[in-house]
């Protein structure tokens, strides 16, 4: 347990340094139309150089930042280099919007609306280019609290999705009232569709969204079965490595132009 604690102090510096030298990154990750190969819109993933070339896993950093108080700084780090990158591609004529994830302290935080109005603005931009991803598990859980803030985005222009949709202890009941656009379905759901228990899951997720009339991702697509599967079911929005694993900003650049072909084999 020492020596945990003490890596985990050592990490936190380094993390807190890399926030402070601006040296975290950003990568998108496209949202396909399965139909077309067209970018519907990039996900915003941070990206964190761990000096040896290769990358410390956001699994890890994500949970440290959230538990030290250094998420808002990340964030907003993160925000800045995604709509700065955004505010090029508008410039280029590129519609897409963005998606940007949204952990529980920033949605708390009472100056979060103005925050994101403030910010969007010093880059010529509209709620409407970006669509917040908000966790099941912090949208759907402290019911009154979280809808007050909800409402307040939606109020003000944004659109949000629920991000890995079916792993939180959310109420079924509640989902109607929610002032949601999106559900991402998360990948374990994906992963479970060579067996019929599996498909028969995704199923009454998929017409529970439809009759809900919110627009469906799935995540973690990694085959070509399974994103054929979904399209049986009449999933169209679509994200995984079997379409693209989250690329650097040129990279998303062309997806964006040019739409994305799927993995010939995998
Ligand atoms: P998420 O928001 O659910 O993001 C999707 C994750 O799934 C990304 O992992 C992505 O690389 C991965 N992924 C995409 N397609 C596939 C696939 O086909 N197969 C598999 N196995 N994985 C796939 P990543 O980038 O490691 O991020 C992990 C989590 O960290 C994200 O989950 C998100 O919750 C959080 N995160 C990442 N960047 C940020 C950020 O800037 N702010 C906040 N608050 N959270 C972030
Ligand atoms: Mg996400
Ligand atoms: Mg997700």
């Amino acid at each position: 347990f020492a020596v945990f604690g003490r890596e985990n102090m050592a990490m936190q510096s380094r993390l807190s340094g890399a926030i402070q030298d601006d040296s975290l990154q950003v990568f998108y990750q496209p949202i396909v139309d399965a139909g077309t190969g067209a970018v519907l819109a990039l996900e915003t993933l941070a990206r964190w150089p761990d000096g040896k070339g290769g990358w410390v896993s956001p699994e890890l950093f994500i949970p440290l930042a959230e538990k030290n108080g250094l998420i808002q700084e990340l964030s907003g780090r993160v925000l800045e280099r995604g709509l700065g990158q955004l505010a090029c591609w508008r410039q280029a004529g590129l519609t897409q919007p963005i998606t940007v994830n949204i952990s529980r302290s920033q949605l708390y935080s009472t100056s979060f609306v103005a925050d994101m109005l403030g910010r969007l603005s010093g880059f010529g931009l509209r709620p409407h280019d970006i669509i917040l991803e908000i966790t099941e598990s912090v949208a759907l859980t402290d019911h009154a609290r979280q809808m007050k803030h909800l409402r307040q985005l939606v109020e003000a222009g944004f659109r949000i999705a629920i991000d890995d949709f079916g792993t939180g202890y959310s109420s079924l009941s509640q989902l109607h009232e929610m002032p949601i656009q999106f559900i991402k379905i998360d990948s374990a759901f994906a992963q479970r569709l060579h067996a019929e228990d599996g498909r028969a899951v995704m199923h009454a997720i998929v017409q529970l969204a439809q009759l809900l009339k919110l627009k469906i991702v799935a995540e973690g697509i990694e085959t070509r079965e399974v994103a054929q599967c979904l399209q049986r079911m009449g999933v169209r929005g679509m994200q995984g490595f079997y379409y693209s694993e989250p690329v650097p900003a040129a990279v998303a650049e062309l997806m964006l132009r040019l739409g994305v072909t799927p993995k010939s084999s995998h």
